[in-house]
């Protein structure tokens, strides 16, 4: 049987740079945390992004919970969270006891509402810390967010888990917040196996994130803490694989690009199927390849996704809003102003991720669209 096609899975290079990176941790026996692969990815990626600090860290979700720490968000406080999300990005609020408030989306980037953040102040002026997503591989609109943001002085945690190499206004995604977080996860556009990154241009936060992801530990020759602290750093063996994946993440975004404009162009006959827009003031890294159905369409997602199933094909649900999941129930939620739509919902029940993945052929890429075509009465 034809091997399954995955809506993103680790895709390591051809040339094997992530082997040769693994093969000198090894020859000099630098298996245990940290090593010379961390350091040295963890300045690879501060350049790349143009950023002058990062902390290899062990998850994006560790690193948003230690952005929070870094912001210094306590037990009770109020932290303005996308909706629109993976769990990952609200989670570590919890974590820390604090309250997150959940802002809608706009239809036009699928990404946090200006007009819901808007909303939101009015009842909650004084939140300790905003965490904005870069859904899908592209960016929010940080300078109308800001516009509303730096009225109150709020610092901003980016959200860029799922947006790295993509750009907004020109400026790399994860430099744009007072605080970027990647992720590495196998799903992402480069991965680590597993594994995160904390960006930051003050050098005092990057340090004390570092103290914290290992157990807070005091520079003194004994076993010293004041704190307490995480099991957060990445491994050596781990950042080995991000060295090499990061000498082919350009490629990475133009087969996602590619793979994207295939499933647009296959579709432009079809009035029923948007793609997930893209925005004009920046470049997404084209991570997932969504589309949109119509309010009037007789198909619904599900529809699609089990066609697909069915040919041993992957493809998901939009992000479920934490707005509706029963963990976050009764915490505040501000929507967006289009009518009486909730837009993250609204993109919830009629979205769908197709597969991605950049190890798809254009035979693959055309046989999925095929599918999708044909439940349509298209050939
Ligand atoms: C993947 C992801 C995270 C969490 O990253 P992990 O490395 O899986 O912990 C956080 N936020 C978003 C938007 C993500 O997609």
């Amino acid at each position: 049987m034809r091997e399954r096609i995955y809506l993103a899975s680790p895709h390591m290079s051809e040339q094997g740079f992530e082997k040769q990176y693994i093969d000198e941790a090894f020859k000099t026996n630098w298996i245990s945390p940290l090593g010379p692969n961390v350091d040295m990815f963890e300045k690879e990626v501060a350049a790349y992004v143009g950023v002058r600090h990062a902390a290899a860290l062990s998850s994006g979700t560790a690193a948003i919970h230690l952005a929070l720490k870094a912001l210094g968000i306590r037990e009770g406080d109020l932290v303005f969270c996308s909706s629109l999300t993976f769990a990952g990005s609200v989670n570590p609020v919890l974590y820390e006891r604090a309250i997150p408030v959940f802002i809608d989306s706009d239809s036009s980037s699928w990404n946090m509402s200006r007009e819901a953040l808007w909303k939101a102040y009015q009842v909650y002026p004084s939140p300790r810390a905003i965490i904005v997503v870069n859904l899908y591989g592209q960016s929010a609109d940080y300078d109308r967010i800001r516009e509303v943001t730096e009225e109150y002085g709020t610092p901003i945690i980016e959200d860029a888990a799922e947006s790295l190499g993509a750009t907004y206004k020109g400026v790399q995604t994860g430099a744009l917040g007072d605080i970027g977080v990647f992720s590495f996860n196998g799903n992402k556009i480069i991965t680590t196996s597993g594994g995160g990154m904390l960006v930051c241009n003050d050098e005092e936060v990057v340090k004390k994130v570092r103290y914290w992801a290992t157990q807070a530990r005091e520079d003194v020759p004994w076993y010293q803490h004041k704190e307490v602290g995480y099991n957060y750093r990445m491994s050596n063996i781990c950042a080995g694989i991000g060295r090499g994946q990061l000498k082919v993440l350009e490629e990475r975004i133009a087969k996602k690009k590619f793979i994207y404009e295939m499933y647009q162009e296959s579709f432009a006959d079809i009035p029923e199927i948007r793609m997930m827009p893209v925005c004009a003031y920046g470049t997404p890294n084209y991570w997932l390849s969504c589309i949109i159905l119509d309010r009037s369409c007789r198909l619904k997602p599900f529809d699609i996704i089990r066609a697909l199933a069915k040919e041993n094909i992957e493809s998901r649900p939009i992000w479920k809003p934490m707005h509706l999941q029963p963990v976050y129930a009764g915490k505040p939620f501000f929507s967006s102003v289009e009518g009486d739509i909730i837009v993250a919902e609204d993109i919830f029940n009629r979205g769908v991720c197709l597969p991605s993945d950049t190890k798809m052929t254009t035979g693959d890429i055309e046989m999925v669209a095929g599918i999708v075509r044909q439940l349509f009465g298209k050939q």
